[in-house]
């Protein structure tokens, strides 16, 4: 059983963690930027220590710092929230050779997953369905001309090294294909450092469909169900929710399969979610595995009552998996609203400021996972993600409501948000009717 923890993350996934702690009875240290100094988690943490300047790399992306920080303060783990070192094998690594343990998969397991192209061979070979595509790494256009040619354009050029949507080209016709290369090859340079890339079928009108998965060390995997995260802006998601509109039980039990071979087949323990692209069909197929804590996790935990981050300390404090798959699951339906401070008008450009009226939803059924004080200075170093609206309802109609209702009591004034888009993507006939594909937000907005 771990002791004391130390976060190293900021805003709303730091509190989130703060929280798991307290209710574990663990004790927390918060590592945080300057200007992170009166943010609200920092306050609520049992200790904080500051890690450097506002410039992640000098921070939150500061390896050495961190583990020292967690050192000193004589914790024995670090929880690195979600973005940042999460899942960077190299600073898993470190945590370890320090006598620390790192709140997540091992480093191996975050090597393996963090090359997409390794991770899609392994989930192939696991009898785990993926998108047709290349079967490695494509050395030049020629090669992804061939490959391209079978599998039928369009197609999509992805980085090996690739995430939070960076590094992926759609190429709709061979024209396209040289040009397009040097400039994806260039972009994964740019963002990567690694200028590999590989091939897959692009699936027109698709669904994002991902598993929620726990595992604990002595190799119990259990799934917690499908989130639908369709609802993005360029590969970026902003609503999720659980259960997936149109995933029959059927599909549930096949998606959930699945997934636990997947984290079998990467030797994965801890929190971990594997990601799926349906197509009009209902196939599903594999894209990615990610390795760590998912901003849509508390979907999940609404409709299964699971704990997601109290287990994640758990399992990394050794204890086997207290929990088993319920045949009730899910339990109702959730739904969760991304508020960022982005200005939807203005083509979502980051609206760092200071709070003012701040009027957040309570009620039934609404749980608001928010870092945001009046008075609080957004800063402009970092992610703009503010506040999560998630509701419950007994099925999606209810919950479409309890949504409806909590955004209408949203009240922020200082910086823009996306709340009345929210409003909107609600009302709008495609997503009540539960239609929702990667493409709904740009026919909406
Ligand atoms: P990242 O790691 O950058 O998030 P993913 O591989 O998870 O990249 O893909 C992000 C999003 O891109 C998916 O949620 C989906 O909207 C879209 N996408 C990925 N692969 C395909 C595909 N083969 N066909 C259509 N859309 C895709």
């Amino acid at each position: 059983m771990l002791k004391k923890v130390l976060i190293a993350n900021r805003g709303e996934i730091a509190l989130r963690i703060i929280r798991a702690c307290r209710d574990s009875g663990i004790k927390c240290v918060l590592a945080y930027s300057e200007p992170d100094r009166n943010s609200l988690p920092v306050s609520v943490a049992d200790e904080a220590v500051c890690i450097g300047p506002a410039p992640v790399q000098l921070s939150y992306l500061n390896a050495s710092r961190i583990i020292s920080a967690a050192l000193v303060k004589g914790c024995d783990a670090i929880h690195p929230g979600y973005g940042f070192l999460s899942e960077n094998p190299d600073f898993a690594e470190a945590v370890e050779a320090s006598g620390l343990v790192f709140i997540g998969p091992k480093p191996e397991t975050l090597r393996l997953l963090g090359d997409k192209v390794a991770a899609r061979q392994r989930m192939k070979a696991a009898g785990v369905p993926v998108v047709s595509g290349s079967e490695g790494v494509v050395e030049n256009f020629k090669d992804a001309a061939k490959v391209a040619k079978e599998i039928g354009y369009p197609v999509l050029l992805k980085a090996a090294a690739g995430g939070g949507g960076k590094g992926m080209r759609l190429i709709k016709e061979e024209s396209e294909l040289e040009m397009g290369f040097s400039l994806c090859q260039a972009e994964a340079h740019r963002s990567f450092e690694d200028t590999r890339l590989y091939l897959e079928k692009f699936i027109p009108d698709a669904r994002h469909i991902e598993v929620q998965i726990l595992c604990d060390a002595a190799g119990n995997v259990i799934s917690l169900g499908e989130r639908d995260c369709s609802a993005q802006r360029r590969h970026q998601k902003l609503l999720e929710e659980s259960p997936a509109p149109e995933v029959t039980s059927d599909l549930r039990h096949k998606l959930a399969r699945w997934a636990k071979a997947a984290a079998q087949a990467a030797g994965y323990v801890n929190a971990g979610t594997v990601e799926f692209i349906a197509d009009q069909q209902g196939n599903c197929f594999f894209i990615e595995m990610n390795a760590r804590l998912q901003v849509e996790h508390p979907v999940t935990e609404m409709v299964t009552g699971v704990d997601i981050v109290c287990e994640q300390l758990k399992i990394a404090g050794g204890d086997k998996l207290g929990i088993a798959e319920s045949p009730n699951w899910p339990i109702g339906h959730a739904i969760e609203c991304r508020i960022y401070a982005e200005d939807p008008d203005n083509d979502f450009q980051p609206s760092p400021g200071l709070i003012g009226d701040l009027i957040l939803p309570t009620g039934p059924g609404i749980r608001v996972d928010s870092y945001l004080y009046q008075g609080y200075l957004v800063p402009p170093f970092y992610d703009p993600l503010i506040a999560k609206l998630i509701v419950w309802g007994r099925d999606r109609v209810e919950a479409i409501r309890r949504m409806e209702r909590a955004l209408f009591e949203t009240s922020i004034t200082g910086v823009a948000t996306t709340v009345e888009f929210h409003r909107r993507l609600l009302s709008s006939p495609r997503f009540r009717k539960g239609n929702l594909t990667t493409t709904l937000l740009d026919d909406i907005w």
